[in-house]
């Protein structure tokens, strides 16, 4: 079986992309139900309003939502579409549809076309089987879909079997509590908007409106798909959980930025061009350090969009993967000993007149402005670094977090030489007395930006919370997470922290304060309060791992105690204050959570007893029988020396098939034990101790066992194979 499969996937021939053959301008976009679009088919009074809901989150009424419907009915049937679905995020990762025909049949039996304001508006899928975290008891098990109108309907496109139009929604329970991860997203950004065009008051009253822009790269590994189906542990749990290191590895980085080989560039042309045509605006291609490993990454939008596109784009690569016989990993540690994947999200905010508030400027006026935003995110990720924490935090990031080129898990933030200097000036200043006429910005010495904060030269990336110029990169993200998690609680945070900047800022102005002095002061207490979290060296250090602890930053490597931290006390508080998430959701996505969890590692611990017993013990007596014989010819021959090391190998064998035979029964005791409890963070911390220590116990020993077996005969694809196809 590893031979055919290796033999299928080395002589695959590269699938021939058709170009275009049109600019990108032509058909960008055209999948979407736009504004363009909206603009030829609707009329100026809906049109209007339809605006106006996606600005600033009005209400569509009935009548509007019929002529929307009607006319997304119109587009979509034009473009070849038969069905239409509600496409939302559910607590389970990945994305939900399900499909709905554009007709209905009447008690006569005829085809009529159907679809109203109240379909698009609303749905009712059957979604019991979604998890709610008991957020829905079975006597008000519906859970509701609900059209978003912020992001355009579009279409999808299955291949042969015709298109569907989805429509963007979010999933809620009957009494209104939100079960997926959009609802709370579109909460956060709203309060956060409210509360950074309250402190724009002080800078530009011109602002009337703040949104988060993210950008996230997204990292992922190709395996063929012969190879992959033929790694049980691929296919159950998304990673390998046996596999001796090549003897090349990613030492000598000749694959990062390298050449794209010829498949791998024909699958990505592929994908982007289905991208496009969706609105996706995907920019970057390139290979990553570890072979096999690549990164694509868009051009950054409107942070709901910016979701939606990469959740979007996940689906869209696993799709077009098929045809070019790939399967595509975003897990975030698919292969031990070599790089994980990450999906670092690049967050910023921006004003509606187009201002960058985390650009710095050359104004001075603007460099204080740009140190309000800056240190306020500094302040909010110090206060709430445990939540932070816990929004990243799942059974494949536990794999990654501290492991090989990966930030630790603990959260601090890089700034760069240069604002910290900039910091420490300010803050070391002492009393600023103001005559009349003078600068009050030259006298806090904030004339200039220093040129090196407007490059990118000032970059470190070991660090999980990185200024990088004129946004933030939150490293630690997982790759197959869905991104809406960090960025609820990031910009519910930051929300929280600007409402207390105000708060600060206004105490101080009436008492006749100058503005610009009390906001230094206050800025100067910000960095005092928060410099415990500011690191610049090596996050990937031992030294640093230290040097955390004696500052009091936590590193929480386990994930149900990461997890945790989503039901202290003051998380929830400030969720529930901001209007995010009340304490009943919070407890309810922590269960759903944990849950995953455990689902994740139980499946992951049988496939490693599966394989260990049936894959690898099984080969390994079979050899070991054929050494024997072979050891039974040696001494017949008197050659009795010569069977010696035969012997040894026999013995090493069955030691190590004994330890791993060992091994697996204990773990499945663990399991059972595990299983037992009643109590779900106990059970999943039990699960994260217990039961994973066995796996690299067992994986040591198959490991190993790996290199003592004939190659011939070893069942599983290795990780030369995998790695190095192209
Ligand atoms: P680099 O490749 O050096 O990290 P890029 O400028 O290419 O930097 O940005 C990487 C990612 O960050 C891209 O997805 C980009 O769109 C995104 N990004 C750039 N500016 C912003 C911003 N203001 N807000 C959010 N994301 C941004
Ligand atoms: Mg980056």
């Amino acid at each position: 079986m590893r031979f055919k499969a290796i033999e299928t996937a080395y002589n695959r021939p590269v699938i021939n992309v058709p170009g275009p053959g049109e600019k990108v301008a032509d058909y960008y976009g055209s999948y979407t139900f736009n504004d363009d679009v909206m603009k030829t088919l609707l009329t100026p009074e809906a049109y209007l309003k339809v605006s106006n809901a996606i600005k600033s989150g009005s209400r569509i009424d009935r009548e509007i939502a019929d002529e929307v419907a009607a006319a997304m009915k119109a587009w979509a049937t034009s473009k070849g579409a038969t069905h239409y679905t509600h496409w939302f995020q559910p607590l389970t990762g990945g994305t939900a549809e399900k499909h709905d025909a554009f007709f209905d049949v009447t008690p006569s039996g005829k085809a009529i076309e159907k679809f109203k304001g109240s379909a698009l508006v609303q749905q009712e899928p059957d979604a019991s089987s979604f998890p709610s975290g008991g957020l829905r008891a079975t006597f008000e098990a519906r859970g509701y879909t609900g059209w978003d109108p912020s992001s355009p309907a579009f279409l999808m496109d299955n291949g042969a079997g015709g298109k569907t139009l989805c429509i963007p929604s979010v999933f809620i329970s009957y009494t209104g509590e939100a079960l997926d991860y959009k609802t709370p997203i579109l909460r956060a950004l709203h309060v956060l908007d409210k509360a950074a065009t309250a402190v724009m008051y002080y800078f530009d009253r011109n602002v009337e409106k703040v949104t988060a822009t993210l950008g996230p790269e997204q990292e992922y590994f190709l395996v063929d798909k012969a190879l992959y189906y033929a790694r049980p542990d691929l296919v159950m749990a998304g990673r390998t959980v046996f596999g001796h290191s090549p003897a090349k590895g990613q030492q000598l980085e000749d694959h990062y930025f390298g050449s794209i080989p010829p498949r791998v560039n024909a699958f990505m042309v592929d994908f982007e061009y289905e991208a496009w045509k969706l609105g996706i605006p995907v920019r970057t291609r390139h290979n990553e350090v570890a072979p096999g490993q690549f990164e694509c990454a868009p051009t950054f939008e409107e942070l709901n969009l910016a979701i939606d596109h990469n959740a979007l784009l996940m689906d869209l690569m696993n799709k077009v993967a098929e045809r070019h016989n790939y399967k595509v990993l975003f897990h975030e540690k698919p292969f031990a000993g070599i790089n994980g994947s990450g999906k670092h999200n690049n967050w910023s905010m921006m004003t509606d007149t187009g201002v960058n508030l985390l650009a710095p400027s050359t104004k001075p006026k603007e460099t204080l402005r740009f140190l309000t935003f800056l240190m306020n995110v500094v302040k909010a990720v110090h206060d709430h670094a445990d939540l932070l924490r816990a929004s990243i935090a799942s059974a494949g990031n536990e794999y990654r977090l501290g492991a090989n080129e990966a930030p630790p898990a603990i959260v601090s933030i890089f700034l760069g030489d240069e604002l910290i200097r900039l910091l420490e000036t300010l803050e070391n200043r002492g009393e600023v007395q103001l005559e009349k006429g003078d600068n009050v910005f030259y006298k806090l010495g904030i004339t200039r930006t220093p040129p090196l904060m407007r490059d990118n030269t000032d970059r470190n990336r070991t660090s999980p919370f990185a200024f990088t110029g004129n946004k933030f990169e939150y490293r630690a993200v997982g790759g197959s997470a869905n991104s809406a998690s960090p960025m609820i609680i990031l910009n519910t945070i930051v929300a929280n922290q600007l409402q207390e900047f105000k708060k600060d800022l206004e105490g101080r102005l009436e008492f006749g304060e100058k503005k610009e002095l009390a906001i230094v002061d206050i800025l100067k207490e910000y960095y005092r309060q928060s410099k415990s979290i500011l690191f610049q060296g090596n996050g990937y250090s031992d030294n640093w791992v230290q040097e955390a602890a004696k500052r009091g930053l936590t590193n929480i490597a386990s994930t149900p105690l990461a997890l945790g931290k989503y039901i202290e006390p003051a998380s929830i508080q400030v969720l529930e204050k901001m209007g995010v998430l009340s304490a009943r959701e919070v407890h309810a996505r922590y269960e759903i959570e944990l849950e995953n969890y455990i689902k994740k590692v139980q499946i992951e611990s049988r496939v490693i007893g599966d394989l260990a017993l049936n894959h690898v013990v099984s080969t390994a007596v079979k050899y070991q029988h054929q050494l024997a014989q072979t050891a039974k010819s040696l001494v017949e021959l008197e050659l009795i020396e010569e069977a010696q090391p035969l012997k040894e190998l026999i013995k090493e064998i069955s030691r190590r098939v004994f330890i791993i035979k060992q091994a697996v029964e204990a773990m499945t005791e663990a399991r059972k034990k595990a299983n037992n409890l009643e109590d779900i963070p106990k059970r999943a911390e039990l699960y994260g101790s217990e039961v994973k220590d066995y796996f690299e116990k067992i994986r040591y020993e198959v490991d190993k066992l790996e290199l003592l077996i004939d190659d011939e005969d070893w069942p599983l694809v290795k990780y030369r194979e995998m790695l190095f196809v192209k």
